[in-house]
């Protein structure tokens, strides 16, 4: 068992390698375009390889770069890099030997490309790597994330990690290095999908629009970094969750026994706007509470930049500190009772707020708190971001079902949602 967990534990902690907080770029919808100064640190992504598995993520330095003349304009005459209609340009790879089922993925990637660039406003053009292959398990569906995180500073002068696709927006002259592509997409040819034009669906047939519009926005940035990454550190339950843990083991090849160097915990730009609501467990007189109070709170663990021998004197410190129990297990507990995170988009209130999924009865990462609620928004015209997408019904029965809304499958929370953060 040691030797199995040994490499566990070092997968596990390549995740983590060479992880820093370097803020170096500011960010609001009113000072887009902005030339800004980078810092003389050399900031430090996080790039994910494979979208259906959110523990395959390295760290790495992503130095500054001078945005490229003319890059990202003229792009209405060029189609290999996105256009009015569709400012997503595709890298379809299709691993079937069915030609007419890689045509009608490859369709619908583009038809969901339409609908997001019809919705809002781009500057620049997002390159998706698009992946349609046997996952050789007919229950996985498919899945996309963004394929870089960059840290910029937000308008409060907090460090948050932002999708590059949304970087991208921003039209900064100096940025960090942007990897080739911007979202990272893999669905399952194996899964039972049902695609346009395919005649009625079945009863057990997955929307394949519906399925790859919802992630597309987790590709944009429609995710919390709060989620459980000590059970991955730990290989067990660690019953807390917190913002994505910066551990910099400062070797190119970390081993169980290497010294880490905490510094700190960040969010991401879709955190900005979590709040957290009081519910009954919580004492009366309770305040509603950012959920960055929350990261503050955690971010006093340290002090930052300390070095630890060794992860479990690291685990070991963090979950017996004041913090982990004040935030990472209150989070966790909050995170299993209904209506207690909602997303209160830029310039609004309470009483506009979204409700995000809490009440799933066990936290369950990825499902939890980076989705709507599904009791809220299911049959509404919001329905598009809850975490669980009924079978047998096509994205238009859904349009219907949720009140015919003239914006079609992107609600109007949504919009609030991805104006806030982009
Ligand atoms: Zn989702």
């Amino acid at each position: 068992m040691k030797s199995l967990q040994s490499i566990i534990f070092l997968i596990r902690l390549l995740i983590f390698y060479h992880t820093t907080i370097t803020p170096i770029l500011t960010t609001s919808t009113s000072t887009s375009n902005s030339d800004f100064s980078p810092t003389a640190a050399v900031p430090q992504c996080i790039d994910y390889s494979d979208p259906l598995d959110f523990g395959k993520h390295i760290i790495k330095p992503c130095p500054n770069k001078a945005r490229l003349k003319g890059s990202n304009t003229n792009f209405q005459n060029d189609l290999s890099s996105g256009n009015s209609s569709n400012m997503f340009v595709l890298q379809f790879t299709c691993g079937e030997t069915n030609t007419t089922l890689c045509k009608k993925a490859k369709s619908a990637f583009e038809a969901a490309g339409k609908i997001i660039t019809a919705a809002f406003i781009f500057k620049a053009p997002i390159v998706i790597d698009a992946n349609f292959l046997d996952l050789n398990d007919p229950r996985l569906l498919g899945a996309a994330s963004p394929t870089r995180l960059m840290p910029i500073v937000s308008e409060d002068s907090v460090p948050r990690m932002y999708p590059q696709a949304l970087v991208k927006q921003f039209q900064y002259s100096v940025h960090p290095d942007y990897s080739p592509t911007d979202i990272l997409a893999k669905f399952n040819s194996g899964a039972d999908f049902w695609f346009q034009g395919d005649g009625p669906i079945g009863p057990q047939q997955s929307n394949f629009h519906t399925v790859i519009l919802h992630e597309l926005f987790h590709g944009l940035g429609f995710s919390s970094s709060y989620r459980d990454y000590f059970d991955l550190l730990l290989g067990q339950p660690s019953e807390g969750i917190t913002a994505f843990p910066m551990l910099d083991s400062n070797s190119t090849n970390p081993t169980f026994n290497d010294p880490l160097k905490f510094s700190g915990f960040i969010e991401t730009i879709f955190d900005k706007f979590i709040m957290i609501l009081p519910d009954k467990s919580d004492p009366s007189g309770t305040k509603p509470l950012p959920i960055s109070y929350f990261t503050n709170q955690l971010n006093q663990f340290g002090p930052l930049n300390t070095i630890f021998p060794n992860i479990n004197v690291l685990t070991s410190q963090i979950m017996g500190s004041p913090q982990w129990k004040s935030v990472a297990q209150y989070l966790i507990k909050k995170a299993t009772v209904a209506n207690t995170f909602v997303f209160v988009p830029r310039g609004g209130t309470l009483a506009n707020a979204t409700y995000l999924e809490t009440n799933l009865k066990v936290y369950s990462s990825g499902s939890s708190i980076s989705h709507v609620s599904l009791a809220k928004y299911t049959n509404t015209n919001d329905f598009l971001m809850r975490y669980s997408l009924e079978s047998g019904v096509t994205i238009e029965d859904l349009i219907i079902k949720g009140g015919n809304y003239s914006g079609g499958a992107i609600g109007p929370r949504l919009r609030a949602i991805m104006n806030s953060i982009g």
